[in-house]
């Protein structure tokens, strides 16, 4: 008995649509299922609503922002470069643009566009689209994938399968950690997951005090509380939320640091005034306060610091918020310097799934052939996207790691109908 498709992609999203194109335009017979009652939900909601594609950098650059198993990667990104997705989007009437750090988007600044044109792109191709149409399990036997059963226990067969559901962050988007079941089920390992490119929760009240403050031009610095051993240093944007910290200096941080040091409640330093040095910095704390005259030091901050933080300030300082300030001592703003150069704050953890912009850790990289992304132990049987264990910093690099590697499992599985 024929199959009922060549190969049947699970999942919607930015791999497994890439993977349709690439099986298809291989000339396979192809059908995507999509639990959702839409493709791309997550795609939608990218940089909001804008959609960071990939990158513009030299196409060798893209490695320096993959975080974990990028040699892993070094086949399916040099087999569909950023060049290679800027080209797909702009020969289907995506018109792109690049903004600051290479980052590129849809002129239009609608991730829909790019939603509509993969579409157009499937549909043109005859691939089957299967909406509302969840997967619950794979049919596996005698080491090879012969297809999936869906929620309502049709039975879909297939001469190949690419799991291409995603991972576990933003899960009203549809990425509930699925793949990785049927990973397991088919034996084939899963390494450990955390949420990554994440805020933090801090502990005190100083963060809701400070809700909604954005601080561009800051360093951070992320330490161990026992020893004081640095995890992470970096320079950017930070934002204050109800619970923590964010922003792109603090997600790119959170993917940095390994997933088990958070459980030592790390320590975040910030550098307000990252581009003086300490007695620079009292040089111009002494030239405010001479402005200021005897003006109270709580109002003298005004020229250095943002007025939301001001207040903050003054309260850890320790320093009577009313003195004048041409009574303030040498000692108090001394210690005044050390706080604006190293404003601690405890790290209770990460923040979960529900704001996690990616996963860390899925299916393990060992078992998974790096040219077809088919799994060793089980033929037929292929991974692609934010399902395996591999993530980037922010900047489109996550996307390039769907693109290339759907256009890989695509070409890997039409390869085997051939
Ligand atoms: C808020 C946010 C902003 C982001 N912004 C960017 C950005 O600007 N640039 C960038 O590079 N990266 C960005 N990312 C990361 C990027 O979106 C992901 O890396 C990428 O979407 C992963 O693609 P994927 O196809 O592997 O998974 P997904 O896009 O999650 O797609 C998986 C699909 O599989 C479907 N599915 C799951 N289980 C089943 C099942 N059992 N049966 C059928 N279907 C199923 C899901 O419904 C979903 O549609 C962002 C992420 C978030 C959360």
């Amino acid at each position: 008995m024929s199959n009922d498709t060549d190969v049947l992609i699970i999942g919607g999203g930015a791999a497994g649509m890439m993977a349709a194109i690439a099986a298809a335009g291989g000339g396979s017979r192809v059908c995507i299922t999509e639990k959702n009652e839409k493709l791309g939900k997550k795609l939608f909601i990218t940089v909001k609503g804008r959609c960071n594609l990939t990158n513009a950098c030299p196409a060798d650059e893209i490695f320096d922002h993959i975080l974990s198993n990028k040699k892993f990667l070094y086949s399916a990104v040099n087999g569909f470069t950023n060049a290679d997705v800027m080209a797909f989007f702009e020969d289907n009437g995506v018109h792109l643009k690049t903004e600051r750090g290479g980052r590129v988007f849809p002129v239009s600044d609608h991730s829909s566009d790019i939603i509509k044109a993969l579409e157009k792109s499937i549909r043109s191709l005859g691939v089957s689209i299967r909406l509302n149409t969840g997967i619950k399990s794979l049919i596996i036997k005698d080491g090879i994938c012969k297809g999936a059963l869906t929620y309502s226990g049709e039975r879909i067969t297939a001469g190949s399968v690419i799991v291409a559901t995603g991972g576990l962050s933003y899960p009203s988007t549809g990425s509930t950690g699925d793949g990785y079941r049927f990973a397991a089920a088919a034996g084939v390992k899963v390494t450990e997951r955390y949420p990554g490119l994440v805020p933090f929760i801090i502990a005190g009240d100083i963060c809701p005090r400070l809700q909604g403050l954005s601080l561009k031009h800051i360093s951070v610095r992320i330490t161990r509380r026992d020893n004081g051993k640095k995890l992470y240093e970096g320079f950017g944007e930070a934002m204050f939320t109800h619970f923590g910290v964010s922003g792109p200096l603090i997600l790119t941080a959170s993917s940095e640091i390994a997933p088990d040091e958070y459980t030592a409640a790390p320590v975040l330093h910030i550098d307000l005034k990252p581009a003086l040095s300490s007695d620079e910095l009292d040089k111009r704390l002494i030239r405010d306060f001479e402005k200021a005259g005897n003006r109270e030091f709580k109002n003298s901050l005004s020229e250095l610091l943002p007025s939301k933080l001001i207040p903050v300030i003054v309260g850890l300082s320790g320093i009577d918020p009313y003195k004048k300030v041409n009574s303030v001592t040498r000692q108090e703003r001394r210690t005044l310097g050390g706080l604006l150069k190293d404003l601690k704050m405890d790290i209770v953890s990460t923040g979960g799934y529900e704001e996690a912009v990616i996963t860390r850790g899925g299916v393990d990289v060992k078992e998974i052939n790096p040219k077809s992304f088919e799994a060793k132990k089980v033929r037929g049987l292929y991974f692609a996207g934010e399902v395996l264990d591999v993530d980037a910093h922010t900047g489109g690099y996550n996307l390039q790691i769907a693109w290339s590697t759907g256009y890989a499992a695509g070409a890997g599985a039409a390869d085997t109908q051939g």
